[in-house]
């Protein structure tokens, strides 16, 4: 029998131990070794056997054992179903539970054979049963309740501990998820074509969230169907069914509904479509979120894993901010598309126009010499007697000529109404729309666009459409002259003629290229001889557009080019008289 004082010692004792173990718990950061610590004075003040620390993993529903002193590693790894075993039992019922004889409770399940008494106290994480703390004993009867108080106490410790642990870690996670969000980000702003772009974002999605497959969708111009436009980890099972209906898919409804949608497992889904493609592929859990621009859906991002998941209300906001930055960098790479659909139009528009202005050359040149012909045929005066075959034949010819004169005239009318009509044009304003039109090839050229536009450049009279015509043939020419990148400058200044004049009276355009150059003959050639190119693609017609459109605009132009060494056109343009407003 224990003596009164030699117990209340003890005690004294067990509680000072006590103390020191919270005091070094809080010296110690790592949160293995604090349970460590926890464990080895679980034991030694129980004089206990094992003991272990058994956390509910929220994600996979099981009991597992968090940190354990004296088990066999082997049964380190052992998992419990919620409510199996005394563990469970604790855990379920947040109560302690002492056994001095554990093979006559049909809650045991055996960990080590030796075990005869057990004892487990649960602990709370944020006013939630989370956790239990268990030790064990090879001897009958080993625990007291004292034992139980002390371990509830140390109990106390463990759960502060993993609190602590797990507020680090989400601070931790949070913290790589919003740099990765942040090179997302970067990534997908910084590449300019559409495919790229969508490319990007599933490689970078499929990262950031740890996913086996990551799928952009975008729904197409029916809204019917959601097109797989760019994917990430993808197998040819899931890339042979590039299309969803929006009406009766799962990714359909996160499109029709505008909000995030978990699956825990694609493969035990009634509503999923394709389990044989996720069973093929390996896809288990889904996170689909929509793509929303200006509050209207264009497409959803979704994101697979391999292995069972549940995505926290963090990760669906780090994949909805991914997916707001994607809809944005997709804005903007179809908006560049459009603008390099302008430039092909542009460049059809030039065909036509030189069509045109052929069309009109060739209907002048042959006017006059049918004029001629006219004349003459009338002067001949072929007269045929009745029933004379070449009587009928003579009359062929004469109204054939008439109806060439009438297309010649057409042609001509043609040509003439579209003519320039003159109208203030403020070439600076021009410049950088033709900068912003050209960025995407100039890029992709290595090319660096200098603009250094003078404000004080005066207005010009003319045909706006026209002057961008031939900014565009001449930044493309010096954009086809440095094939391997180089800087093209384009600047415009002021001009007075004379001092007497008030205020400039011609605006200078130099457009400044590093590219190839052209030799003294060449630059010869260049504005008088239509289709002199020296380009397989070429139609060396641009400059003599460009004289044409120039000589329109009474503007005149130099060249000042070496071979090797780049290209200088300056335009001058007479500055705008008529006081008129810019259109
Ligand atoms: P194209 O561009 O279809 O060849 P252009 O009339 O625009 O026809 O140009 C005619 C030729 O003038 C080009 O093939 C090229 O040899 C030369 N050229 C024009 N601009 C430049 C430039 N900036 N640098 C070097 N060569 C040029
Ligand atoms: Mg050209």
């Amino acid at each position: 029998m224990r003596r009164p004082a030699a117990d209340g010692m003890q005690r004294y004792e067990r509680l000072r131990q006590l103390y020191r173990v919270s005091q070094v718990l809080h010296s110690t950061l790592d949160p293995q070794e604090a349970l460590q610590l926890i464990l080895r004075e679980a034991v030694r003040l129980t004089r206990a056997g094992t003991a272990s620390v058994v956390l509910l993993n929220p994600t996979t529903g099981f009991l597992e054992i968090e940190a354990a002193s004296g088990l066999p590693a082997e049964a380190a790894q052992l998992r419990l179903r919620p409510g199996e075993g005394i563990t469970g039992w604790v855990m379920r019922h947040g109560r302690p539970l002492r056994l001095g004889r554990v093979w006559e409770d049909p809650r045991y399940v055996m960990v080590r054979p030796e075990t005869r008494s057990e004892l487990a106290v649960p602990f709370e994480v944020r006013g939630e049963v989370r956790g239990v703390i268990n030790v064990d004993s090879d001897r009958e009867e080993a625990f007291t309740e004292e034992d139980e108080a002390l371990l509830a106490e140390l109990a106390v410790e463990a759960a502060r501990v993993i609190q602590n642990t797990w507020l680090c870690e989400q601070l931790r996670h949070k913290a790589a998820l919003f740099e990765a969000l942040t090179s997302v980000s970067q990534a997908v702003t910084s590449v300019l074509t559409l495919e790229e772009v969508l490319q990007v974002i599933t490689r970078e999605a499929c990262r950031l969230m740890g996913g086996r497959l990551c799928a952009l969708r975008l729904v197409d111009d029916t809204r019917e169907w959601l097109d797989l436009k760019a994917s990430h980890g993808a197998g040819p099972a899931y890339l042979a069914n590039p299309r969803l209906g929006v009406s009766d898919s799962l990714l359909g409804s996160v499109l029709r509904r505008r909000k995030p949608l978990q699956v825990a497992d694609v493969q035990n889904s009634p509503h999923y479509q394709r389990v044989d493609v996720a069973q093929c592929e390996g896809l288990v859990s889904l996170l689909g979120v929509p793509l929303m621009y200006r509050e209207e859906p264009m497409g959803t991002l979704s994101v697979y894993t391999a292995e069972a998941h549940r995505f926290s209300d963090e990760e669906i906001r780090i994949l909805s901010s991914v997916a707001a930055i994607s809809a944005i960098a997709i804005e903007k790479a179809r908006l560049y598309e459009r603008l390099l659909g302008v430039e092909d139009q542009l460049r059809r528009s030039e065909r036509l126009s030189v069509l045109g202005l052929l069309a009109a050359e060739i209907a002048h040149e042959i006017r006059n010499p049918l004029a001629v012909m006219k004349m003459l045929y009338h002067s001949l005066d072929l007269r045929f007697p009745e029933g004379d075959p070449r009587g009928r034949d003579a009359q062929i010819m004469g109204e054939t000529m008439d109806r060439l004169n009438r297309i010649i005239d057409r042609i001509l009318d043609m040509a003439r109404s579209a003519e320039t009509e003159h109208a203030p044009v403020q070439i600076n304003r021009l410049i950088e729309d033709l900068a912003l039109l050209s960025r995407v090839k100039l890029r992709q050229q290595r090319i660096d666009l200098v603009l250094d536009l003078d404000p004080d450049v005066p207005r010009l009279s003319g045909d706006a459409a026209q002057i961008e015509q031939v900014l565009l043939n001449l930044t493309l020419n010096a954009v086809e002259a440095m094939p391997d990148g180089g800087t093209l400058t384009v600047r415009t200044r002021p001009l007075r003629e004379n001092r007497a004049a008030q205020g400039p009276t011609h605006a200078a355009v130099t457009f400044r290229d590093t590219g190839v150059g052209m030799t003294r003959e060449q630059q010869e050639r260049l504005f008088h001889v239509p289709f002199s190119s020296t380009k397989p693609g070429g139609t060396g017609l641009g400059l003599a557009i460009v004289a044409r459109l120039l000589e329109a605009h009474a503007a005149k132009v130099r060249i000042v080019s070496r071979p090797g060494r780049g290209t200088i056109l300056r335009l001058l343009f007479p500055a705008d008289r008529s006081g008129e407003p810019v259109p």
